[in-house]
């Protein structure tokens, strides 16, 4: 979707690729900076995203090849990634189109959560050993790992499902218990235990997204002595990154002098 010139207006051109927190306070801390004249990307998973205050586009730009081209159209002269830990696939365009157009690329990524004293994890690789790490005896699941890879969780139907996302999920879990939430964070570590015991939840899967926004539901599960498969990052482009908005804001007026 093109961008109208005059909507982008002057100064620096900065597209950040977005769809997290990080996304959002990084924008909004340039909103009111007329020497950047800032893009948000969003892919359009959610439909009721929160509003942000610059030009925002939605959808996807094509592969590498588009969004190289919408980074030439748009005279974009910094991109920064600050897509979610596992939106692997627009990291790695993005990578290729700032190569392709010489353009710099900053990434924006937050560490990934590290097990402490008193949590139970079973690290799995992806969604497929996340699957296989809940045993084939009948458990009581509660996943929070977004829409797309639900359906990975078909072929062990043995088990009931709460599964907590932003956006209703349809019939992409077809197992016979099934209790879908629709709900967005944050919500509080006491909320969560809470709710951890009155659903008799006694595994839970999660994804190492790192950050705080989601952390509550580690810490409730580690309250209550649950295990978490904790599905693995996949593999990023190797580029320059950093996990402070800060230092994001630092390299984008690096670039001003
Ligand atoms: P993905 O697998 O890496 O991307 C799939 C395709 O979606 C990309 O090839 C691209 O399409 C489009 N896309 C992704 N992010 C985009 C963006 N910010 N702006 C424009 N197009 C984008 O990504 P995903 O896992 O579907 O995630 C989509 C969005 O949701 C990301 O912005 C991410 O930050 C956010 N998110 C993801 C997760 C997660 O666990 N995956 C969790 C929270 C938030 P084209 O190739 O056509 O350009």
């Amino acid at each position: 979707m093109p961008l109208a010139e005059d909507r982008l207006g002057d100064g620096v051109r900065v597209l950040v690729l977005g769809g997290t927190t990080e996304g959002r306070l990084l924008v909004a801390a340039l909103s009111g900076d007329a020497r950047f004249a800032v893009a948000l990307s969003l892919a359009g998973r959610t439909k009721g995203p929160l509003v942000a205050p610059v030009s925002t586009r939605v959808g996807g730009f094509g592969g590498a090849l588009g969004l190289a081209d919408w980074l030439r159209v748009h005279d974009v002269a910094r991109v920064i990634d600050a897509t979610h830990p596992f939106a692997a696939r627009i990291s790695h365009n993005a990578a290729e189109a700032c190569l392709q157009t010489a353009t710099p690329l900053l990434g924006v990524r937050r560490p990934a959560w590290e097990a402490v004293a008193g949590d139970r994890w079973i690290e799995a690789a992806d969604m497929a050993a996340a699957v296989d790490a809940l045993g084939a005896a009948p458990r009581r699941v509660f996943l929070t790992i977004g829409r797309q890879e639900l359906a990975s969780f078909a072929r062990a139907p043995q088990h009931s499902y709460h599964v907590r996302t932003i956006e209703p999920i349809g019939a992409a879990l077809p197992v016979p218990r099934l209790v879908p939430i629709s709900a967005r964070g944050p919500f509080s570590r006491e909320a969560e235990a809470e709710f951890l015991s009155a659903a008799g939840i006694e595994m839970l899967v999660s994804k190492n997204s790192g950050g705080a926004a989601t952390y509550a539901k580690i810490a409730a599960a580690r309250d209550l002595g649950l295990p978490v498969v904790m599905v693995r990052r996949p593999s990023l482009p190797d580029i320059e990154f950093v996990s402070e908005i800060e230092d994001a804001l630092a390299w984008l007026h690096a670039a001003i002098g």
